[in-house]
């Protein structure tokens, strides 16, 4: 695995040490930035790359490589020349109609810029073949593919979270979108239940409160995020012939603010057999496996590569989660900062933690994620109806416990099969019907969906999948228990649910108080299975449920093979590969477990491979 670490441009003349400790920890390359106005500061095709070319001859001595991150756009790259010229476009906020700093995607003055740019720097460095990768950064304060968000040195531009998406060529696009899909004004008018002339269609604050109608406001997101994933695409078709690695650099939680779908920028980036830099680690190895769960997913599904990047410090212990996260997901590269691994910016020595990266990482071939179980979230459901919060990520964490599991929203459901055979419904969601009719069928060609929220679609109505699950009503997933009363293979009543018909449900769990009273039931539905769990997800019987279900013998279906035993543990984490179990120990203490091959003692804080 490529191990990538970061550091200050201009290094060369202080970086010795460094970079011999580096290279003796397996190291293999170092990352710089590369902003645009570093390299064409002076005027507009005055380049001048000699800051770097120092830099690359200072890795060279030591046969480490370079891994440039060139940013053109956002406003800490962008030179004075262009930033005072007409050319200069800033994003547009649609809450003050107030310009920020970064350059509007939208803009038809940007693609020559980052045209010239990009074959300036190729015609230089051409031949380079010490040149491991190159990232780019193309939008957001930083470089990532998302919008503006907080404001690169607060202050300095007006910058916030927020909707980005007012400014003139904005506008445009939208209008353009609009009509691609609807043909006409009248068709749009009659779509979103409005009125509106050419000149009243706009981009609108994208709420529930202030948008035209619930369709004008999924079309407003559909619109924001494929923007992104275009601009996206475009700037990977200017780095086709390019000779080595390239990484479209992305960031934060897949936000609708953000305007970025991770699944879609990993799909254009297969496209063109590139890969995905995500860069929003922290110190919680849960909390960083949700946060880049959809990269690897997807990556792995499309074809593309990726590498992971923390977000800012990491603590010791994060860090050895940080390096599960990489290994076990697959990843190709993980990159560190050098105060993160080597020595804090106090000049403190971290011994500890100088080998155990390449430990792990320089161990030979790629591990390959062997995974059968996908967790369902949604990006409609955090427009619509809420977001991801902190209740939702300790479930998450539990499953995680249990196996290991890749994250499934509507854009990886709707282009593509479903590679699973257990689906988790833990949280609410919302999708169109034809990705509701895809999940039918494939529950009806064997798969297995563990269900607390019934599925529903853009309007809101659950009436398919409650009807899968043999029952009518609404009191589905609260968090209280809500038992059917009556145990049985047939004529189940409920207090809480009415159920359909002659539908036939098998009660397969009651609960504790009472062994007439069932709260997990399942259906046969063709080849495959329903199981619903009528409790929230946060309820230790959802955990048991779905433990049942997935190593049990609970609906019949041939289990997964456990990982060990026992399973689970608090803060042991499992994944399997195609050729190895890989384990973490996240907590201080020893752990005894018993895997296929005997007993195993997992040391505190440690990856095990086996
Ligand atoms: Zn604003």
């Amino acid at each position: 695995m490529q191990f990538v670490v970061g550091m200050d441009k201009a290094f060369s003349n202080k970086a010795g040490i460094a970079l011999e400790k580096m290279k003796k920890a397996g190291v293999t390359s170092v990352e710089t930035y590369v902003l645009w106005k570093d390299i064409e500061g002076a005027g507009e095709g005055r380049f001048d790359f000699s800051l770097f070319d120092e830099d690359l001859a200072a890795l060279r001595e030591k046969s480490l490589k370079w891994v440039p991150f060139l940013v053109i756009g956002p406003w800490y790259s962008t030179p004075d020349w262009f930033l005072g010229s007409e050319k200069s476009v800033p994003s547009v906020c649609l809450e003050h109609n107030k310009q920020g700093g970064n350059q509007s995607i939208w803009s038809p003055f940007l693609k020559d810029q980052v045209k010239r740019t990009l074959k300036a720097f190729l015609d230089h460095y051409k031949g380079e073949t010490e040149i491991e990768s190159v990232l780019v950064g193309i939008s957001g304060d930083y470089g990532e593919a998302i919008q503006t968000v907080y404001g690169n040195w607060p202050g300095e531009y007006h910058g916030h979270r927020g909707y980005w998406a007012g400014d003139p060529y904005a506008v445009e696009s939208f209008r353009g979108f609009l009509l691609y899909h609807y043909d006409s004004l009248k068709n749009i008018n009659y779509s979103w239940g409005t009125h509106y002339s050419w000149e009243e269609v706009r981009p609108f604050m994208p709420t529930l409160s202030s948008a035209p109608s619930r369709k004008a406001l999924l079309d407003f997101y559909q619109w924001y995020k494929e923007s992104m994933t275009s601009w996206a695409d475009w700037w990977l078709t200017q780095l086709d012939n390019w000779p080595w690695d390239v990484y479209l650099v992305t960031g934060g939680n897949d936000e609708p603010e953000h305007a970025s779908s991770f699944a879609e920028q990993c799909r254009v980036a297969a496209n063109h057999k590139r890969g995905i830099r995500i860069t929003n680690e922290a110190s919680d190895y849960a909390l960083n496996f949700m946060l880049t769960r959809l990269v690897s997913t997807a990556s792995r599904k499309y074809g593309s590569y990726f590498s992971t990047e923390p977000a800012s410090s990491v603590n010791e212990k994060g860090e050895i989660g940080r390096v599960y996260n990489a290994y076990s997901s697959g990843a190709r590269a993980f990159h560190e900062y050098f105060y993160n691994v080597f020595q804090d910016l106090e000049g403190n020595e971290k011994p500890n933690l100088h080998s155990l990266p390449s430990s792990v990482l320089s161990r030979k071939g790629d591990e390959k994620p062997v995974v059968s179980v996908g967790l369902v979230a949604s990006q409609n459901t955090r427009i619509l109806d809420g977001s991801f919060g902190e209740e939702e990520l300790n479930v998450s964490k539990k499953i995680r416990e249990l196996t290991d599991f890749d994250l499934l929203n509507e854009d990886l459901l709707s282009n593509g099969g479903i590679d699973y055979r257990f689906l988790i419904f833990a949280f609410p969601f919302m999708a169109p019907e034809n990705i509701l009719s895809k999940l039918v069928a494939w529950i009806q060609g064997g798969g297995t969906a563990i269900i607390a929220y019934p599925p529903k679609n853009l309007d809101g109505d659950s009436s398919t999948f409650k009807s899968l699950l043999g029952i009518e009503g609404e009191v589905f997933g609260v968090s209280e228990v809500k038992p059917l009363t009556r145990l049985g293979t047939q004529g189940v009543t409920s207090k809480a649910y009415k159920v359909s018909g002659d539908a036939e449900l098998h009660a397969v769990m009651s609960y504790k108080e009472s062994e007439t009273k069932a709260v997990v039931w399942s259906r046969r539905i063709e080849g495959g299975n329903v199981l619903a769990v009528s409790s929230a997800p946060s309820n230790r019987i959802f955990i048991n449920a779905l433990k049942e279900c997935l190593y049990g013998s609970l609906i019949g279906v041939e289990p997964l093979q456990k990982p060990y035993e026992p399973i689970p543990i608090e803060g042991i984490y499992p994944a399997a590969t195609e050729d190895h179990l890989v384990l973490y120990n996240s907590t201080d203490n020893q752990v005894k477990i018993k895997i296929k091959t005997g007993e195993v003692v997992l040391k505190p804080n440690s990856i095990s491979i086996y």
